[in-house]
């Protein structure tokens, strides 16, 4: 899809015609014969009016700019995804499980990032809707800002935390990450700290990550719950994933198993809040599941990926029934075939035994991630004063 709303140099109001428009408006219905009135201001081109092309046509005498017979909707948010790997698709074993494919994937992390390889995923994800990214990075995360500003495209840009600290360290950031990270991105406004995950990352790095998002009102997201091997960590200190990563010398021999599911631990740590975004939730009970309700916790699911490494699918039916803010993310190009989250979301609708709607399909690509990472006055719905930003609803959903 052409991004009219990036166009240069015109100062005028003008207007988005389509054969119907989804403002993802609580209570308001699809628009018929639908239009979006943009004014192009020096912070991007803001909606000024949206309604049904005749009325708002009557009172202006505007360009506008007809989209022809198609269904649109707010532009879509990835609410996780980790482009700095995205020259590493291809390399890792899927279908086997989690430890199997992280052992595929972890020799090929050291391999410097790829700009061909960003600017297709890049453009993967725009051509295809997405206006907005949560994207976790980590040991090439100056590059990825660069990569970002430079493309212009709307981001968090969550830099994850990684690694048990030893004794007397500074445990706010592990030390290679400390050095490595540019002021400059540490002050930006996109930047936020993330945690990579309980079997990998000490619990006070975790907290102390979490600390810092909360004073500076930015979303905190942490791998939670992807596989059965991490609750098995996390509640007795053994099985594949422990022993993979003792092998590896990240986590340490002396590990205290907390002996609890990993929502639980995350409870007792306080990193449960309404800006926490919790990824994958897939090994997860019912008291978990109330757990994360009673916290307003936001979940992201990321079924492609699961299913690419073969790990189990998350109870979504009993978290959305449980209200729990549901996002979708893509995950990265190692453990999915491509960046499009229609694909995501008709994932999620078709497979075996799903109960989910379009309508719930489509809050988690628009609304509900707006809100989970605290960037609804901009985007998430199609309504005067957020961004002129719109996707195209394919045919397979109409
Ligand atoms: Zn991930």
């Amino acid at each position: 899809m052409r991004d009219f709303s990036r166009q240069k140099n015109q100062t005028a109001p003008y207007i988005v015609r389509a054969a119907t428009l989804i403002s993802m408006v609580p209570e308001q219905k699809p628009i018929d014969n639908g239009a979006l009135l943009i004014q192009p201001t020096d912070k991007g081109n803001l909606i000024t009016a949206v309604d049904n092309y005749n009325l708002l046509k009557r009172e202006s005498y505007q360009k506008v700019i007809d989209l022809g017979p198609v269904t649109i909707a707010p532009g879509l948010i990835n609410a996780h995804t980790h482009l700095e790997i995205s020259h590493l698709a291809g390399m890792t074993v899927g279908g086997q499980g989690f430890v199997p494919w992280l052992r595929s994937l972890v020799p090929h992390l050291t391999l410097p990032p790829d700009n061909k390889a960003l600017d297709r995923a890049l453009q993967e994800m725009r051509s295809s809707g997405t206006v907005f990214a949560a994207d976790m990075a980590a040991r090439h995360a100056n590059h990825l800002a660069r990569f970002l500003k430079k493309k212009d495209f709307a981001h968090w840009l969550m830099v994850q935390h990684f690694g048990f600290a030893a004794p007397g360290n500074d445990k706010t950031m592990p030390p290679a990450m400390a050095e490595n990270l540019n002021p400059e991105l540490a002050n930006s406004e996109n930047f936020c700290r993330a945690g990579h995950a309980f079997y990998s990352t000490d619990a006070t790095t975790l907290q102390a990550a979490k600390n810092w998002n909360r004073k500076q009102q930015r979303p905190f997201a942490l791998h939670l719950a992807e596989s059965s091997g991490e609750n098995e960590l996390i509640h007795d200190g053994r099985g594949e994933l422990a022993d993979f990563f003792r092998a590896a010398d990240i986590l340490p021999s002396n590990f205290q198993a907390p002996g609890c599911s990993p929502i639980t631990y995350a409870e007792n740590l306080q990193l449960l809040d309404e800006s926490t975004l919790a990824i994958h939730c897939v090994e997860i009970d019912q008291r978990d599941i109330e757990t994360l309700a009673r916290h307003r916790v936001n979940v992201c699911l990321c079924p492609r990926s699961n299913a690419f490494i073969g790990v189990n699918r998350a109870p979504w039916e009993k978290l959305n029934k449980n209200s729990v803010n549901l996002c979708l993310g893509t995950d990265s190009l190692t453990s999915n075939h491509d960046l499009n989250l229609w694909h995501e979301l008709e994932f999620l609708l078709t497979e075996k035994n799903s109960h989910m709607d379009l309508e719930t399909g489509l809050k988690m690509l628009t609304v509900n991630p707006a809100q989970a990472l605290a960037i609804d006055t901009d985007f998430g719905t199609l309504e005067t004063g957020k961004k002129a930003l719109w996707s195209v609803v394919p045919d397979v959903f109409l």
